[in-house]
């Protein structure tokens, strides 16, 4: 891909994150969940893409998952397998406009390269358009990739979203059926390598002076939900020395989260909501809620760092007289990226004269859920505004996304069949 044609083709990826970006269930934001008016506007106008940009079939399944197909000059009509790229369509509430979305438009823009290039790969390639990873309205995440992936839960098909509709009724909504949801899995014959594109939703490859990087892993997260219940009493009767105070108890687990996990690197440890339920200012916190998100890109290195947490926990709640009681919300493996297909990655970036850099994914990807059927990989791109993400102001320069998009159409062509290809 020259230069020139890699900077027309992240114009028009911008444009159509901008044209996405205008279906929103609330208007002035961008707020696409998933199955709403917005979302389902979202999956047409990516099938209409796919159309034009020379995919030779395109179909949405019963999750609402878009995947388009470009056969591959060896593989058509054989169940072989195929390279799979892809990311998510719905956003969080009040995100960004290149959050999932610029995957999935990258993908096309590879696609429409190819076929107005007139070039064939060895395998197919399929673009996938996820329609859910953020967990925003039925509380569960992935929901697109792990049909794909074929390990889709069908007992969440009976989880309710803050209406009280259920996942298998908000399908039937959209016009398709839940008892198809099998299908939705990926063609048979496999999957030789799924590799994903996204911002990288952070501030290190800004830091970093680099428009790309290789992730190295996917962290591994432990979410838990921490009630911490002492006794609540007259703010200005009880004497300290007297009082059981679960906010207080809650202060210092929060302070301990933060220097046990800054004192090792690769680890990361959140206290992201801290309540006092009908708290009032004349009155001890009783009751204090809180949660804790602990994330590694090797599963020994936070348990290890939980373990800590969890013995400070209960030494704080002894001292103070409170009662803990945690309940565990997600545990999720880390997901290691195939050796191969990163070092696919970084002959790619450094054949564009880019400096290549290797990181840690903090974020969760639909790549997590391709890992249990495939090797994975992914490409990081350089988010601009102090790397902020699930937020209006997430941004990304044309002159990185056309960095990305000349680096991934190197790398296509390495694991299609270049020396060194993984294995298919
Ligand atoms: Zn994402």
């Amino acid at each position: 891909m020259t230069p020139s044609a890699a900077l027309a083709a992240a114009r028009q990826l911008l444009d159509r994150s901008d044209e996405l970006a205008r279906h929103t269930d609330v208007p002035g934001e961008l707020t696409c969940t998933y199955l709403g008016p917005a979302h389902l506007a979202v999956a047409r106008q990516l099938a209409h893409w796919m159309g034009q940009a020379g995919f030779d079939s395109v179909r949405i399944d019963a999750l609402g998952n878009v995947a388009g197909r470009y056969r591959g000059r060896a593989a058509a009509g054989r169940q072989a397998p195929c390279l799979v790229t892809g990311s998510h369509y719905d956003t969080v509430r009040n995100g960004g406009k290149y959050d999932g979305r610029l995957g999935i438009l990258a993908g096309i823009a590879l696609v429409q390269a190819l076929s107005e290039a007139g070039l064939r790969l060895r395998h197919d390639l399929e673009v996938v358009a996820f329609a859910e990873e953020e967990g925003v309205r039925f509380g569960s995440t992935f929901l697109g990739s792990s049909a794909y992936a074929g390990c889709f839960d069908t007992a969440l098909l009976d989880r309710r979203d803050a209406q009280g509709t259920t996942l298998a009724q908000a399908i039937v909504q959209a016009g398709r059926d839940p008892q198809a949801i099998a299908q939705a899995a990926a063609p048979p014959g496999g999957i030789a390598h799924y590799f994903e594109i996204h911002i990288e939703q952070g501030p290190v490859l800004l830091d970093l002076d680099a428009p790309v990087g290789v992730v190295g892993a996917i962290a591994g997260s432990v979410r838990r939900r921490l009630r911490l219940a002492g006794q609540a009493g007259h703010a200005g009767t009880t004497p300290m020395r007297l009082r059981r105070d679960a906010a207080c108890a809650a202060a210092e687990i929060a302070l301990y989260v933060e220097s046990r996990c800054g004192a090792q690197q690769g680890l990361v440890g959140t206290v992201g909501q801290l309540e006092v339920p009908g708290g009032s200012v004349n009155v001890i916190p009783g009751l204090c809620t809180l949660s804790l998100d602990v994330r590694a890109a090797d599963d020994k290195l936070r348990d290890a760092a939980l373990a800590d947490i969890e013995a400070h926990v209960a030494q704080v709640c002894a001292r103070r007289g409170v009662q803990c009681r945690a309940e565990e919300l997600l545990r999720a493996p880390a997901a290691a990226c195939d050796p191969a297909g990163q070092a696919a990655w970084a002959g790619a970036i450094a054949a564009q004269g880019l400096p290549v850099h290797t990181l840690v994914s903090g974020a969760g990807h639909d790549a997590m859920m391709m890992a249990r059927v495939a090797p994975i990989s992914m490409l990081f791109v350089r988010c601009g505004a102090g790397g902020i993400s699930h937020h209006p102001q997430e941004t990304v320069s044309q002159a990185d996304v056309a960095a990305a998009l000349a680096t991934a159409w190197a790398f296509l062509h390495e694991v299609d069949g270049g020396p060194g290809a993984p294995a298919c």
